[in-house]
């Protein structure tokens, strides 16, 4: 059954260096009679003998490596979602809120206190006399200085 096993032969084996399973020639044997000690074909590097199977395994590694790396950035976003909700809690308790009013003129960072939306940061000035406003959950863009 190991009839094709000879040294000096011709066998399959993965090349660590040219990354693919090719045709080597078999220098030795191990105690159990498997192939221990081969020649790549290409590159005509002497090393141990490695089934192809060993490349898939190692193929499959990188994979769930690099799958790894998303979640890692997924967690990351949620992580910076977070830090947004602090800064924004931070900013809203730093300052008085001012009652809601389209009459109002807001300035930018200042806190205002809605009837329907509650606390919000006045995040930005816009055209047309409107502010975009961070709301706890969502941001809304109202008119003032009406
Ligand atoms: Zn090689």
């Amino acid at each position: 059954m190991t009839e094709s096993i000879k040294v000096g032969g011709d066998i399959i084996s993965f090349c660590s260096r040219c990354q693919l399973s090719l045709a080597h020639i078999l220098v030795s044997l191990g105690p159990d009679s498997l192939p221990a000690k081969v020649i790549c074909k290409t590159c005509k590097a002497e090393h141990r003998h490695k089934v192809a199977k060993k490349a898939s395994v190692k193929k499959a590694k990188t994979a769930r490596k690099s799958k790894g790396t998303t979640s890692a950035r997924k967690l990351k976003k949620e992580e910076s979602v977070q830090m947004n909700l602090e800064r924004w809690t931070r900013l809203v308790s730093e300052k008085t809120p001012i009652k809601y009013s389209v009459r109002t003129l807001f300035k930018q960072s200042d806190v205002v206190d809605h009837s329907s939306f509650g606390i919000g940061l006045v995040e930005s000035l816009m055209e047309d006399d409107k502010i975009n406003v961070l709301f706890r959950t969502e941001s809304k863009v109202l008119v003032h200085n009406k």
